[in-house]
């Protein structure tokens, strides 16, 4: 509240502050943590993911410092996986992360706990894939994927316009496709299933298989219409069980221009004409897309978050 004294001497009525929502993309590699109500005004900095102890702590010390009581809410939207559940004793955890030292961190509650405000939590790519539905490539959307292809392979499901939560949450990811070990030998880069689609076609993926960074791999490399091959065979399954009316694709891997011209080739071909939408049929290039918020997508993501924790 302010107080302000009029011309006369006397208080004037107290105005309430306009209070601010606090967003944050927990990332493997970085936090970025952002004040504002919309995307044109948030502001963001970034803390390096070091210790669960010593990230969290700088993250609630920039909170306190940077908006204080004017804070309303904070969302988060995190590297996993994660218990996104409210109502678990083990809500806002990352659970079984590779990711040294993070296993069983609760995450929600230490920065709820430290900034004392309600908390939205949910999964990065489920973060990305509220803000592609509020401000970006899905905005006129009820029902899509997000799906992320970089140093893994997550993906958000929009459902009936909410996000598809069931047991814990999709791991589009880990999703068994065809191997053929005479073509691509290689054994598949996932510590639990090996040649899962992660396994198979993250980034680090493409690094152990190719031995170059995705990055340095140019356009007529074999490594990328192996690459659409194995995309294509995940969206194929995605698209026969959860049919969604668009599928946008983002992370590091999709930045390469010509994978995705290729990917929809590849998924046209392998549906074969069964799913007879005009969607797929005459409009493929609508149909799986390229992000339109870059890389703002998970913080942007995580005020959504804040926003929906605000309203209670
Ligand atoms: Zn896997």
């Amino acid at each position: 509240m302010i107080a302000t004294l009029d011309t006369a001497g006397r208080a004037k009525r107290q105005e309430p502050i306009d209070k601010v929502l606090g967003a944050i993309e927990a990332g493997g590699s970085k936090f970025v943590c952002g004040i504002g109500d919309t995307p044109e005004d948030l502001v963001t900095t970034q803390i390096p993911t070091t210790t669960p102890a010593e990230t969290l702590e700088e993250v609630v010390e920039f909170f306190r410092r940077e908006a204080g009581r004017d804070l309303k809410a904070v969302g988060i939207a995190s590297f996993g996986p994660v218990d996104p559940h409210p109502g678990s004793p083990t809500f806002g955890y990352i659970t079984c992360t590779p990711k040294l030292g993070w296993r069983g961190t609760d995450v929600a509650g230490t920065v709820g706990r430290g900034l004392g405000v309600p908390v939205g939590f949910d999964t990065d790519v489920n973060g990305s894939a509220l803000a592609e539905a509020r401000w970006g490539a899905a905005r006129d959307l009820a029902d899509f994927i997000y799906l992320t292809v970089g140093t893994g392979i997550g993906g958000g499901a929009l459902v009936n316009g909410k996000l598809l939560h069931g047991l814990l949450h999709p791991e589009m990811g880990h999703l068994r496709i065809p191997h053929d070990r005479a073509r691509d030998p290689y054994a598949g880069a996932c510590p639990f299933h090996g040649d899962c689609l992660e396994g198979l076609a993250s980034g680090p993926a493409l690094r152990a298989r190719w031995t170059m960074a995705p990055r340095e791999l140019p356009p007529e490399h074999p490594a990328w219409a192996l690459e659409a091959e194995y995309l294509a065979l995940g969206l194929h399954n995605l698209v026969c069980t959860l049919s969604p009316r668009r599928i946008v694709i983002g992370g590091g891997v999709s930045h390469q221009p010509c994978l995705l011209p290729m990917v929809r080739a590849e998924l046209t071909r392998l549906l074969n004409g069964y799913i007879e939408a005009a969607e797929i049929v005459e409009e493929m290039e609508s149909f799986v897309v390229l992000p339109e918020l870059g890389d703002r997508s998970g913080v942007l993501g995580a005020l959504v978050l804040a926003e929906e924790a605000a309203r209670g």
